[in-house]
């Protein structure tokens, strides 16, 4: 597929509560520099407060959403709503919740869509800049550690002051990866004394690098649990009733427990029961960020902050929202090296061998290209009314 200078469009997100844009006015002057021809929504940028003169200062021109969907490439930041189509044979790259939205993947594949989903770029050192699962899991970990400290009625830091002394909170973090590790550093940054523990034993150096301790359970047979590469192996059940029983008092401990345990393509690992929110001392906290995936603790509300037994849980979705122009910034920069390694030249030219074009591709040219995707929809297509577990 060629087109002579291709031109990119950048729609105003239209899912409620998403205050992200897909490119920021930094990364719309590499586009402009690299040879794209670049067209904005207007008022695209105006829930992260970028005004439509940064863009046209950066090279863009503004547009009507129409003007941004009939783009060659279209850049999301949420997957497209029905009412939201690109033009076919246009390339589309965005959050696509491929495993979980089989209508959308096989209307984007009717429509002759090459859709390049975020979430299934693959987590490799060549891939790692365009990784925007990891850049927005940053963002996710620092807000909810803002979210806890806010959410508590006590100090982060220890303060010594002429009226007394207080104790340091205690934080506990589980599952140590991009935005557990985020967690901990911003918890440390904010004075707390942290331990975290991660079904990985991989972790535990990055997790005392950063000041905390690691909380060491022996409950692994064989690896069982600790994977390979960036991501964890789904642990057996009797594993998990073993993890929670040896928590339990980690978290009866906690002030805070910020929670972010994630194994790819399953439903989030159950690591806090109701059990152990009940031995938490009333006014602490649990933020819950595997939320989407149905929550690392019993008592999650998905999109919701509850209190259950004098303890809150905060299960808010879409915390990069709450942080627009640097989670935008970051995903704009994550979506821009994808895009110029589709085009290096500034043309589209797609090499289907290569492991980060072919891995993230979801549809391309009237088909569903990723197997991972084909056999999730073969699932929905049996089970119409079945949601698809997971995501990539
Ligand atoms: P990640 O894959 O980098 O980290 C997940 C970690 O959990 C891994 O280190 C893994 O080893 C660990 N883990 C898996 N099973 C475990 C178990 N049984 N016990 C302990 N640890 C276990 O994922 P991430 O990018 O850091 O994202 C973490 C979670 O945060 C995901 O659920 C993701 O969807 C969610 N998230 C939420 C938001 C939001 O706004 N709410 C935003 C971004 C990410």
């Amino acid at each position: 597929m060629l087109f002579a200078q291709v031109k990119v469009g950048v729609p105003k997100e239209v899912k409620a509560g998403e205050r992200r844009v897909a490119l920021v006015p930094e990364a719309a002057k590499k586009l402009v520099g690299k040879g794209f021809e670049v067209v904005i929504e207007h008022g695209a940028g105006d829930e992260a407060h970028l005004s439509g003169a940064e863009y046209q200062e950066a090279g863009a021109a503004l547009g009507s959403a129409a003007d941004a969907w009939a783009a060659d490439a279209v850049l999301k930041v949420a997957p497209p709503e029905p009412s939201e189509t690109p033009r076919a044979g246009g390339v589309l790259i965005g959050f696509l919740n491929p495993l979980t939205s089989p209508d959308l993947v096989k209307r984007l594949a009717a429509d002759r869509v090459t859709a390049f989903a975020m979430e299934a770029i693959p987590r490799t050192s060549r891939a790692q800049s365009m990784d925007a699962l990891s850049s927005q899991a940053v963002v996710a970990g620092y807000r909810a550690t803002l979210a806890g400290a806010q959410a508590l009625g006590k100090f982060f830091p220890m303060l010594t002051t002429a009226a007394g002394t207080v104790r340091p909170a205690r934080v506990l973090v589980l599952g140590a990866g991009v935005a557990g590790l985020q967690a901990i550093a911003t918890s440390k940054r904010l004075g707390a004394m942290v331990e975290a523990y991660d079904v990985r034993p991989a972790v535990k150096e990055e997790v005392q690098s950063l000041g905390a301790k690691f909380i060491q359970i022996e409950v692994q047979q064989d690896g069982e649990g600790s994977g390979s590469g960036e991501y964890a192996k789904e642990v057996s059940e009797d594993i998990q009733r073993r993890q929670q029983q040896l928590l339990a008092d980690r978290v009866a401990a906690a002030d805070v427990v910020i929670t972010t345990a994630a194994v790819p393509g399953r439903p989030a690992p159950r690591l806090v029961s109701a059990e152990m929110v009940r031995g938490m001392r009333p006014g602490s906290v649990v933020v819950d960020l595997a939320a989407e995936t149905g929550g690392n603790c019993e008592l999650t509300a998905p999109g919701s902050v509850t209190v259950k037994e004098g303890v809150t849980i905060d299960a808010t979705l879409n915390l990069p929202s709450q942080m627009p122009l640097h989670a935008s910034l970051l995903y704009a920069n994550n979506v821009v090296n994808l895009l110029t390694h589709l085009a290096p030249e500034g043309e589209l030219a797609l090499d289907w061998d290569d492991e980060i074009t072919a891995g993230a591709a979801v549809t391309h040219d009237g088909e569903i290209v990723n197997e991972r995707v084909k056999e999730s929809i073969g699932a929905a297509g049996l089970q119409a009314d079945q949601p698809v577990a997971g995501g990539p």
